[in-house]
């Protein structure tokens, strides 16, 4: 598998951990919260989570952050799983912080016993009014003197269900004038009556991100602790969370740059607004940065693996170009794409002195080691796409035209012979002869003609439809719904397929000669012939 770009500033804390024997083991961890599909961004932490354990021999567990249960499912619970082994990576563990629940409970009545930790009865709206601002302080609760016996009466009313959502919270006791807000008494547990997709109905009491994370990772001996850069500020809390709770020295969190993407939106809560409004056709959209998403698409995996592994791990966000992403698709399928003949605007071309049906060979990879073909059957009946050929032939035209010549590719060449045409002026046939000496691999080979197009068998086509895509954004800044693309997605029914791709398995991936990349959709065969188009041939990335 293909690694970091070496030498990256968390390999370096890693190396010298081990080195001093601080660290025996690596233990990461991957931990999703259930509230959405993975993203291209998950690829990025996935990729530093799971390659930073196995580059140095150590684990990596699968913990899904299941700690707010009125935004989570299962059914987000299993695609996760889907799209990890997709993704091409295995976990050590599958874990679950709902699991820990007991345990958390415990640790926060143990910071109460010290202390630590008080009940308070200030409403969400006045624990904000009185965290003071980035120049001022924040004020102390009129709680925060509560005895300790108090204290672990009414957490432990909290959690027997004695008060109303949000009637009262856990905050730890910190400091009100600290610079960093983050430390300001930050509520640890709070009341929220909601059915959770594992523990169902026993708690009415859940921990805050801030106080659970760290104790997750302590609990499962993590020891490193890989976020992104947006929890830096919130490393005081984990490290005093962790210390507090007897966790000494415990996980290290270590926070890199969040991958952005241009015109690529980037998080679960806006991806969910576009399934829920119906703006696309649900996460796994084929225009969708999902990584389910880009499966239907037909990206390879490898080719996201070697997109994260080129765009590194940084300190400081930025935003790459989508034609980064779009070149290690490009790159792989380049190399690994069988070539097959579609003609997506097809008319008749009727090769007039050709009886019967004649085999051609037709390479399935030019850029493969070892040569392979595939047979074409070339016959009096062809369709070619109405694009090539050009009645009235603007400069520079290559194609086939009135007089002219091209070649088939895999074939012959052809000489124009007629064409007919509609009462609208649409051509509906061409006529052409073919140069029986001038076979493609034969002993004419050499004949040359400026123009080489694809085309397919009448007799032995397959009709296909093909789905082609823009991105879901428009360029630019700004509000994600006002720069939604109108009509993203554009089906092109009537297409002509060579005959091999009745036989294509569902995400089967293909070039279309001067076509683009295209991927066989889900269910592809069973009366179903589709394909959905994961990008063009033309590569912008970098110039
Ligand atoms: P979103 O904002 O899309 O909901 P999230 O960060 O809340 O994302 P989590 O499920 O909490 O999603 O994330 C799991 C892991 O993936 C975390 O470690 C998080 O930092 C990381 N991650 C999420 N988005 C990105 C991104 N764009 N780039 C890199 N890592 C990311
Ligand atoms: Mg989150």
């Amino acid at each position: 598998m293909e690694e970091l770009n070496s030498g990256n500033f968390i390999e370096d804390i890693v190396e010298e951990e081990l080195a001093s024997g601080k660290v025996k083991e690596v233990i990461t961890r991957f931990p999703p919260e259930p509230n959405g599909y993975l993203h291209i961004g998950h690829a990025k932490a996935i990729c530093i989570d799971f390659g930073i354990a196995a580059k140095y021999g150590g684990k990596c567990n699968l913990r899904y952050d299941d700690t707010n249960p009125s935004k989570e499912d299962i059914e987000y619970v299993n695609s996760i799983k889907e799209d990890i082994k997709w993704l091409g990576f295995k976990w050590n563990a599958e874990l679950y912080a709902s699991d820990y629940f007991d345990r958390m409970y415990d640790c926060a009545a143990e910071l109460i016993k010290k202390g630590l930790a008080y009940v308070c009865d200030y409403s969400a709206e006045e624990i904000r009014a009185t965290r003071g601002t980035l120049t001022s302080p924040g004020t102390n609760s009129p709680w925060r003197d509560r005895s300790v016996e108090e204290n672990l009466r009414l957490f432990a009313e909290m959690k027997a269900g004695k008060y109303a959502d949000g009637e009262k919270v856990l905050r730890a006791k910190i400091d009100m004038a600290s610079p960093n807000i983050n430390m300001r008494d930050p509520v640890i547990y709070r009341i929220l009556r909601a059915t959770h997709h594992r523990t169902g109905d026993k708690w009415c009491i859940y921990p805050m991100y801030d106080f659970a994370h760290p104790l997750e990772d302590a609990f499962e001996g993590v020891t490193h602790s890989i976020c992104t850069l947006e929890f830096e500020d919130h490393r005081p809390l984990y490290d005093w969370v962790k210390i507090n709770c007897g966790f000494i020295p415990g996980p290290r969190q270590i926070e890199f740059a969040r991958l952005n993407i241009k015109r690529t939106i980037m998080s679960k809560r806006y991806l969910k607004k576009l399934v829920d409004e119906g703006k696309v056709e649900g996460w796994s959209d084929p225009r969708m940065p999902t990584l389910s998403g880009m499966r239907e698409r037909g990206y390879p995996p490898e080719a996201i693996r070697a997109f994260c592994a080129a765009a590194g791990v940084a300190k400081a966000n930025s935003e790459l170009e989508v034609s980064m992403l779009e070149h290690f698709v490009r790159d792989n399928l380049n190399m690994n794409a069988k070539r097959a003949m579609v003609v997506q605007d097809p008319i008749r071309l009727t090769i007039v002195n050709m009886e019967g049906s004649e085999e051609c060979e037709v390479e399935d990879n030019p850029n493969a080691e070892v040569k392979t073909y595939h047979t074409v059957n070339f016959g009096k009946n062809l369709y070619i796409d109405r694009s090539d050929f050009a009645p009235v032939p603007p400069p520079k035209y290559k194609r086939l035209v009135p007089g002219g010549m091209v070649r088939l590719k895999g074939a012959y060449i052809l000489q124009y012979v007629s064409h007919e045409t509609d009462k609208d002026g649409n051509v509906t046939e061409v006529k052409c002869e073919f140069i029986p000496e001038s076979k493609q691999g034969g002993a004419n080979a050499g004949m040359k003609v400026k123009g080489v197009i694809q085309w397919v068998n009448a007799d032995d086509c397959v009709d296909v439809t093909l789905n082609e895509f823009d991105y879901l954004l428009l360029d630019g800044e700004g509000d994600f719904n006002d720069r939604l693309t109108p009509n993203s997605k554009v089906v092109h029914t009537g297409a002509k397929a060579e005959g091999m791709l009745k036989d294509a398995k569902p995400y089967d991936r293909f070039q279309f000669m001067r076509m683009g990349y295209y991927s066989a959709v889900k269910g592809y065969g069973s009366g179903k012939y589709e394909f959905n188009m994961i990008t063009g041939l033309k590569d912008s990335y970098g110039k």
